[in-house]
């Protein structure tokens, strides 16, 4: 299958991006460290080995079309470009100061994928469906809006959970949902996640 060849590609991926185009000034030192680190409004960019966790529960397919939904500072956007090609990533986050700087930096580093900014987390209908979604910040339960954003095949990752996180993926195909390992991300802020700051 089409993933085999992408997760192959992981490692190579992970050596091309460079952490440190992504990380607020001041932090770049501290690209290898496998740790979140504060980007500002009280966010975080994930741990480089959780993203990856992650980019592999989404079984990526070249070509597959996906929705980011919490850019940050737009480092796993970036990882998203190199695994799928630019034109087939869309991404939304809801602070426009972060998306300001994601996308300052993903030019940076030559990146042009779709940006946005609003309240990603019942998804967004502009460009759906995809062949995979995936969430940076925590739902409280399972988003059911997002089944319908989703391709017949499709699957989405994303962390849910209040007290305790887990990430959960959810196979469209057979509309099944299967819990991985527990996680800690900020929450998601929106109609469809945590109804407040
Ligand atoms: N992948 C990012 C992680 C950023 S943390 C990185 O590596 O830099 C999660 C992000 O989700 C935050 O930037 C936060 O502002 C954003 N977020 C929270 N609720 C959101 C919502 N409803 N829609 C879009 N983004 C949201």
């Amino acid at each position: 299958m089409g993933w085999i060849g992408v997760s192959m590609d992981l490692d190579s991926v992970f050596k091309k991006v460079d952490r440190g185009l992504f990380l607020p000034d001041g932090y770049e030192k501290q690209k290898d460290v496998d740790l979140p680190i504060p980007i500002g409004r009280g966010q975080t960019t994930s741990a480089p080995s959780v993203i990856r966790h992650m980019l592999e529960l989404l079984q990526l397919r070249k070509g597959d079309k996906v929705l980011e939904i919490g850019t940050g500072f737009g480092y796993q956007t970036a990882l998203l470009c190199e695994l799928v090609g630019d034109e087939n990533v869309v991404s939304v986050e809801r602070y426009y100061e972060l998306y300001e700087r994601a996308r300052f930096n993903l030019e940076r580093a030559g990146y042009h994928p779709i940006l946005r900014v609003g309240d990603g987390s019942c998804g967004w209908d502009e460009f759906a469906p995809y062949d995979r979604i995936i969430a940076s910040a925590s739902y409280p339960e399972f988003p059911e809006q997002l089944k319908g954003q989703l391709t017949e095949e499709g699957i989405a990752v994303l962390p849910v959970g209040r007290l305790v996180q887990r990430l959960v993926v959810y196979e469209k195909e057979y509309d099944r949902i299967t819990y991985d390992i527990p996680v800690m991300f900020v929450p998601m802020i929106g109609r469809c996640g945590y109804k407040d700051g």
